[in-house]
């Protein structure tokens, strides 16, 4: 079978380098990890053992590419000045962690405004990622901005909001990782054959499809312009299969990756449903 670039979120229990026992066995080329505990704060630097046996466990497998989500707890646009040094040392840790395990993309939710409001918001998300990219120079990790659902004050719900944070950050380290489930959520009907060649074009429009590097590919339990980031199974949500059949075959060069609830052996369910979508 030709590289479909199309993997799951694998679990890092007991070792970076488990992420590979469990993509294998799914027979995937792709996977996503968290580099560390998702939930904490406390950062940690890559040993050369697990580097070794990182890079040992990525050369033995068929995987293409390795892309990593940071933490949920980083917030560059937070009003408050400690969250917002927590988060850039956090996220300059990351790029650090990808770095040394030859992890080419971090997948980032841009932020949430609170009170500061959405203009100020991406004003420091910008600055914070430049600041994060000054002090990581050296490094070709790229940090994708991910399009939200916009819950709450999360910003990046909307095209726009990446646009315009991508403008004040001017660097071609930054990208954009595209998740279905949030796009629906925010409103963007990718449902239909119209409605998914015009989100897709305003997209380019906007973002510049050149940009974009990854795709989370997640159907939802909200429906249409719900702001509810709820991850379903392909075809078991408001989306229907429909557009994730496109997506596989117009976006059959990019990593592809599953978010979907990891119980019995739904990850299997959804991979074998996309790849019997992809037309030769
Ligand atoms: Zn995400
Ligand atoms: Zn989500």
């Amino acid at each position: 079978m030709a590289d479909l670039l199309l993997g799951v979120h694998c679990s890092i229990s007991g070792g970076l380098h488990n992420a590979f026992d469990e993509a294998n066995q799914l027979g995937v080329d792709t996977f996503q990890i968290f580099t560390k505990n998702q939930r904490q704060w406390r950062d940690k630097k890559i040993s050369a053992y697990e580097k070794k046996e990182f890079s040992d466990a990525f050369d033995s497998s068929a995987i293409k590419t390795v892309v990593s989500h940071t933490t949920y707890l980083i917030n560059l646009a937070s009003g408050k000045d400690d969250l917002r040094s927590k988060s850039e040392a956090s996220l300059i840790s990351e790029v650090e962690r990808c770095t040394d395990l030859g992890v080419a993309y971090a997948v980032l939710h841009p932020g949430a405004a609170k009170d500061l409001g959405y203009d100020k918001g991406m004003e420091q998300i910008a600055m914070g990622l430049r600041n994060v990219l000054k002090a990581t120079r050296d490094s070709n990790v790229m940090i994708l901005l991910e399009n939200t659902a916009g819950q709450g004050s999360s910003i990046g719900y909307d095209f726009n909001h990446l646009r315009t944070i991508m403008d004040q950050v001017d660097s071609d380290r930054i990208g954009v990782c595209f998740d279905t489930c949030h796009a629906f959520a925010a409103g963007y009907d990718i449902r239909s054959k119209e409605g998914y060649d015009d989100t897709f074009g305003q997209f380019d429009e906007i973002v510049g499809l050149e940009h974009l590097k990854v795709l989370h590919l997640n159907d939802s339990k909200g429906d249409l312009g719900s702001k509810l980031d709820r991850h379903d199974n392909i075809g078991f949500g408001n989306i229907g299969a429909e557009a994730f059949g496109r997506i596989m075959n117009d976006f059959k060069h990019l990593p592809k990756v599953l978010e979907t609830p990891k119980k019995d052996d739904w990850d299997s369910k959804n991979l074998e449903m996309l790849r019997s979508m992809v037309n030769n």
